[in-house]
Parts: C-alpha cells; sequence; structure tokens
C-alpha cells in the first residue's frame, strides 16, 4: 500500500492560508496557477491547495494531486449557501452525496446524469465520512469553532447554536443569490442541504480514481438576495478560523 499523503483543497485562500500555517518542513511548487503547499501536519503528509473557484477549476486540482502528488485520501473544506431552511449561517454540512445541479444531457440522459457513470449523485466513501462525522461532531459539541473566535463576531453571525448535518450537497457553476433560484432548485432536488460550485465535481474525480474523499461546507449565507453581503463578511471573519481547527482535527494519527 502507497504511504499516507492527505489532499486537503480548500474552497477559500482566507481558509488555505490559515491550514498552510500548520504545516511543518513547508515547500511551495507553483504550478497551473495554483500552489501546492506540501509539508506535514501532526507528522501526516499532506498537500495543500486552493482549488479556485468552479467545477473545472476544482476537477482539475484534484486531478492534480492525485497523479502529480500521489494523495491517498482527499478533504475538501469550504463554503456554502444553506438551501434547507433549518440551516443557518455557522453550521457545517457534511456531504454523504453531492449531485451537479447544472449537469443536464437530456433528452440522451436523464436530468443530473453523469455521463459514462450512469448515476445522478455519488455517495461519499463511509469509512472517511464517519470518522469525520464523528470528529466534527466533537469540535462543534465542544464548542472549538466557536471558541476560536472572538466573542463579537460569534454575536455578529449569530452563531450561539451551531450544528453538524449531514446530507445531499449541490453544485454548479452558479452562485446562488435569490429565493427564485432557491426554490427552483428544491422543485427537482428536494433533498439539498446547501449549495456550493466544486464539491460534486472533486466527488467525480476521486470516485473515477478510486480515492476517499469528504466534502465538509460551513454555510455562510442563505444563498438569497444577501448572500453576496453575508458570504463576503462570513469569509473574512470566521472561514479561516474553522477551516485551521477542522483540519487540526482530522489530520491525527
Ligand atoms: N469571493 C470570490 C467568489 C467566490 S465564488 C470573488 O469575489 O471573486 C463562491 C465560493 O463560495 C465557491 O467556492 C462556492 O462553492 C461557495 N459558495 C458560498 N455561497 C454560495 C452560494 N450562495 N452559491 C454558490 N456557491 C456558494
Amino acid at each position: 500500500m502507497s504511504k499516507r499523503r492527505i489532499g486537503i483543497v480548500g474552497a477559500m485562500p482566507e481558509e488555505i492560508n490559515g491550514i498552510v500555517s500548520l504545516l511543518e518542513d513547508k515547500k511551495e511548487i507553483i504550478k497551473g496557477m495554483r500552489a501546492y503547499y506540501v509539508g506535514t501536519i501532526n507528522n501526516i503528509e499532506v498537500v495543500v491547495v486552493f482549488s479556485r473557484w468552479g467545477k473545472v477549476a476544482s476537477a482539475t486540482t484534484v486531478t492534480h494531486l492525485i497523479i502529480e502528488f500521489g494523495i491517498t485520501e482527499l478533504i475538501f473544506t469550504g463554503v456554502a449557501g444553506a438551501i434547507n431552511q433549518d440551516l443557518n449561517v455557522g453550521d457545517i454540512v457534511i456531504a454523504t452525496s453531492l449531485v451537479q445541479h447544472d449537469l443536464d444531457a437530456r433528452p440522451i440522459m436523464k436530468r443530473f446524469e453523469i455521463p459514462l457513470l450512469g448515476v445522478t449523485e455519488l455517495f461519499a466513501p463511509k469509512g472517511i465520512l464517519d470518522s469525520t462525522v464523528e470528529k466534527i461532531s466533537q469540535l462543534v459539541a465542544n464548542r472549538d469553532l466557536i471558541d476560536s473566535l472572538s466573542p463579537q463576531q460569534s454575536e455578529l453571525f449569530s452563531l450561539a447554536n451551531q450544528k453538524v448535518v449531514v446530507g445531499q450537497i449541490a453544485s454548479g457553476d452558479q452562485f446562488f443569490s435569490s429565493n427564485l433560484e432557491k426554490e427552483n432548485l428544491l422543485v427537482v432536488l428536494p433533498e439539498v442541504l446547501c449549495v456550493e460550485m466544486e464539491g460534486a465535481a472533486v466527488a467525480q474525480v476521486c470516485f473515477e480514481y478510486d480515492i476517499p474523499y469528504v466534502v465538509i461546507r460551513t454555510i455562510s449565507d442563505a444563498a438569497n438576495e444577501n448572500s453576496v453581503v453575508d458570504f463576503n463578511e462570513f469569509v473574512s471573519q470566521v472561514a479561516s478560523k474553522f477551516g485551521l481547527e477542522i483540519i487540526q482535527k482530522l489530520v491525527k494519527l
């Protein structure tokens, strides 16, 4: 079996900067407009990279990690817009399945069907999913994420009742910023918890190369008319701190 090497991909440069600060024996390798940081966290080999945004960018980044860096598993973290109405800013969603909501090759295939794979959603591998859910649930139960913020920040974003939810995530090359977009999505994909722009693409690459993966998203906005303002505030003040805490907890022997 090849040596364990975890790929850590973030969809926000702010998050990646925090995670990179954890690296020992850090080396930076620039390729294809991306900076890959190789090193160790808690004596485990890791490669950390900002995916850039959207399905093509993130799929390319992950393919590069698999082929050039020989990663044996992948953790993807980022922020997302809430679709399910029980989700609040600061909640953590871990994907049990991922669907590309903008993939539509009808009439030659079913809506959302991934060409040649013959499925409309990909289910996250169970081992890495279960251990991630357990560890992140501990972080939230212990209030470790909230405590990494100042009391003012936690109050500003109303983070007091943070929760972890597992379920379906939808990805596509679209930033959701209206209730109408949300409603339309729920008509066709009623199980979706949140939307983002990378996860399902990353899942497809990992599935095809047989690499265990997990996609973790913190809710940054309600995917409605306020999403741009909420999103920017959240990313600059909160996402980087959460990303660092999450990775510190997950990357352990
Ligand atoms: N800040 C960048 C744009 C980031 S794109 C800029 O201004 O140029 C948005 C990122 O946040 C993507 O990684 C996407 O996965 C996630 N995201 C957060 N909220 C979202 C929403 N409401 N709709 C779609 N993606 C969202």
